[in-house]
């Protein structure tokens, strides 16, 4: 299908510009032209579908590094507890009786909230690694799969095979290996990984240093810390990423430094589990990329990178006390091409540019809330809510226009299916709010 964007107000976040009266041209999946309205290609270009932007804001989808998103099943269960009493005694324990049905229908919850707040990728890192694909490939989201040892689950034969069934799945998906953290997974499935990693030339995810505990243990244990460790391991002999990242000592950027590492920052986690402040402004100024992440909607409670991005500025500025740091620029870089770069896949999205995957969103500049426009990056970072998306398309198909899901997305079924699940997982595990 070939459809043409008019008038639109583009955020050109590579050059940190606006560009008015844009027309952005799709072919299929990649987009095929970016330029002005009255360029003589975007006129005659022969679209089956115009949609007239009326000056509201075009840009690249957010990328979600960082999600678990069948994690929506647990919103709001057992919240304002320590991390390890959460974690331990109640994640972990409900997590056990959950079936390849609750993940599949968990993960479109979560999905069908990230569309309508414009995110248009996640890597995902849960149990069932095929009903979050298949949950993905439903919908028609692009998907970064971590796939690896979850929870004391150190199984490399049973990786391969299952990568092995898994690689070719869609063109939206591609893996990552994946180790849930270095005090959840032993050493030798830290080391199983690596060798996972350096069979099918895969990128590296893992949780590091999100707790001072988690730190302080692995120094206790290692003699190292966690970042040392990692090294030590071999898995920055991959490009990787850390998620979290709260308690990196400034001596292991120059690790972090030396290897192609980025960290997905999780503010709204960090914060609700007490977690802490990433120190993300001073590791962006030592070069390291910095990207956004929900983390699952049970330590959030949202998939919304309206309040991440805002929450992460917010947390700089207070932290530091100063204001001039972690601009809105900043901001819109670490939701889009940061990802992307993230992720391993910054030659297919991230930027609004003929060649690249048509993963765009629309944002409306009408709305009471982003009036008047004195900035377009102001507005959306730190006034914009996902209710302000009027359209998110991935791969050149329209998700969600105008409040309202494509055809494919059986909303009603989705919210049927979780409701059954929590309701079943709760009686099991004998869970209770
Ligand atoms: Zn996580």
């Amino acid at each position: 299908m070939k459809i043409k964007l008019i008038n639109a107000t583009l955020l050109d976040v590579a050059n940190s510009c606006v560009l008015e009266n844009y027309t952005v041209c799709i072919d299929g999946s990649l987009i095929s032209f970016v330029g002005e309205n009255d360029n003589l290609f975007a006129q005659a270009f022969n679209a089956d579908k115009v949609i007239d932007f009326e000056g509201d804001i075009l840009c690249a989808g957010f990328i979600n590094c960082h999600s678990h998103n069948a994690m929506a099943l647990f919103r709001g269960l057992k919240d304002d507890v320590p991390l390890e009493q959460w974690l331990f005694d109640n994640m972990f324990v409900i997590e056990k009786f959950l079936q390849p049905k609750d993940i599949y229908y968990g993960t479109q919850l979560g999905l069908l909230e990230g569309i309508k707040s414009g995110i248009t990728t996640n890597l995902d890192a849960y149990f069932y690694p095929k009903s979050i694909i298949d949950a993905n490939i439903d919908l028609k989201t692009r998907l970064v799969c971590a796939l690896g040892a979850t929870m004391y689950d150190n199984r490399l034969e049973g990786l391969t095979q299952e990568y092995l069934s898994l690689k070719d799945a869609n063109d939206l998906v591609s893996f990552m290996a994946y180790a849930h953290s270095i005090y959840t997974i032993d050493t030798k499935g830290l080391e199983d990984t690596v060798i996972f990693a350096n069979e099918y030339k895969l990128p590296m995810h893992i949780h590091l240093a999100e707790t001072l505990k988690e730190v302080g243990d692995c120094v206790q244990k290692f003699n190292k810390t966690p970042v040392q460790l990692l090294e030590d391991i071999g898995f920055f002999e991959h490009k990787c990423l850390l998620a979290h990242g709260v308690h990196i000592d400034k001596d292991d950027y120059l690790i972090l430094n030396q290897h192609d590492v980025s960290i997905a920052h999780c503010p709204a986690s960090n914060m609700k589990l007490g977690s802490g402040i990433a120190p993300i402004h001073s590791m962006l100024e030592s070069n390291i990329n910095i990207c956004l992440g929900t983390d699952g909607p049970a330590s959030n409670n949202s998939i919304d990178m309206f309040r991440e991005m805002y929450l992460a500025s917010m947390l700089q500025k207070v932290n530091l006390c100063e204001t001039n740091i972690m601009s809105a620029k900043t901001m819109m870089r670490l939701s889009t091409l940061n990802g992307a770069k993230a992720l391993c896949i910054d030659n297919k999205i991230g930027k609004i540019e003929a060649g690249y995957k048509a993963d765009i969103i629309r944002i409306s500049i009408k709305d009471i809330n982003m009036l008047p426009i004195n900035d377009y990056y102001s507005n959306v970072v730190y006034s914009g809510k996902p209710e302000n998306i009027k359209m998110t398309m991935v791969n050149g198909e329209i998700l969600y226009e105008n409040g309202v899901f494509a055809d494919h997305i059986d909303v009603e079924k989705i919210v049927f299916e979780c409701k059954n699940a929590i309701k079943r997982l709760k009686f099991e595990s004998e869970i209770q709010v």
